[in-house]
């Protein structure tokens, strides 16, 4: 039997690699120069404060609410836990069970539980975009809204599926195919095989090529599962054993777009 992740202690808890300076955590400490001992002139104007400039933000794009944390809850924590602003958009409200305003609202509980504020959630329901498996979303369309988007908030890093989609799913894929020029980190998608294997995939993910890797400990497994669970409508059978058995609960690796 595949070990459960909850119950392993030893999951390493570091961020272990990030791509530039902006993306460490702690990055942006201003370090301060001016000797104490040192006695400005007294006609000198007190020197204004130096601010702390805060990260640039960072950018989930998914297709569907559930997305956010069946796939990305490893960045997305990490993110959120190194102190950079995480946004969502979301193109759809998943309503191909006619569940969309349900959805909606779970996925702003999971993304509370993701650390993620609810402020940064945004949820696009556009007509166009409709969450279902066989319809082709207009690629023009999706870039010109997620390049909107990402001007309008001045988005430092952009993540969102590869070209597998993770799970396959055309709305995935068409995210990646709208604007892949544009985006700047994919998601890997892996075989079956790895997908469930959980923490055991951790090698494999480590040796395999990659830009980023996001590792959970067990303690923010714990904040991935509660925002999982915070899908009610979509937790049928197969999703519990997902949360057991997925690498994704606990391993993202991502690729950079050049
Ligand atoms: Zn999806």
């Amino acid at each position: 039997p595949v070990p459960g992740p909850s119950g392993d202690g030893a999951l390493v808890t570091l961020l272990l690699y990030v791509p530039t300076g902006t993306r460490r955590c702690n990055s942006n400490v201003v370090r301060k120069t001016t000797n104490a001992l040192e006695t400005p002139p007294p006609e000198s104007p007190p020197s204004p404060p130096r601010s702390l400039h805060p990260p640039a933000p960072a950018l989930l794009v998914i297709a569907h609410p559930d997305d956010e944390c069946m796939f990305f809850a490893p960045a997305a924590v990490r993110l959120v836990g190194c102190g950079v602003p995480v946004r969502v958009l979301c193109l759809s409200a998943g309503n191909f069970y006619n569940q969309g305003e349900i959805r909606k609202k779970e996925l702003l509980e999971s993304c509370g539980a993701l650390g993620i504020s609810l402020s940064h959630i945004t949820v696009l329901d556009h007509r166009d975009l409709p969450d279902h498996p066989r319809v082709q979303w207009d690629r023009d369309l999706v870039s010109s809204l997620i390049l909107r988007y990402i001007q309008s908030h001045h988005i430092g890093l952009v993540l969102t599926f590869d070209e597998g989609g993770v799970s396959g799913h055309v709305n995935h894929i068409a995210v990646y195919y709208a604007h892949s020029s544009l985006l700047e980190c994919c998601g890997q998608s892996t075989n079956i095989i790895r997908k469930y294997i959980s923490i055991l995939d951790l090698p494999i993910s480590w040796l395999r090529p990659h830009d980023m890797i996001y590792i959970l400990s067990s303690e923010e497994y714990q904040q991935a599962r509660n925002a999982m669970l915070c899908h009610r409508s979509q937790l049928l059978w197969f999703r519990h054993i997902y949360l057991r058995i997925s690498r994704y609960m606990l391993i993202n690796t991502l690729n950079q777009i050049s």
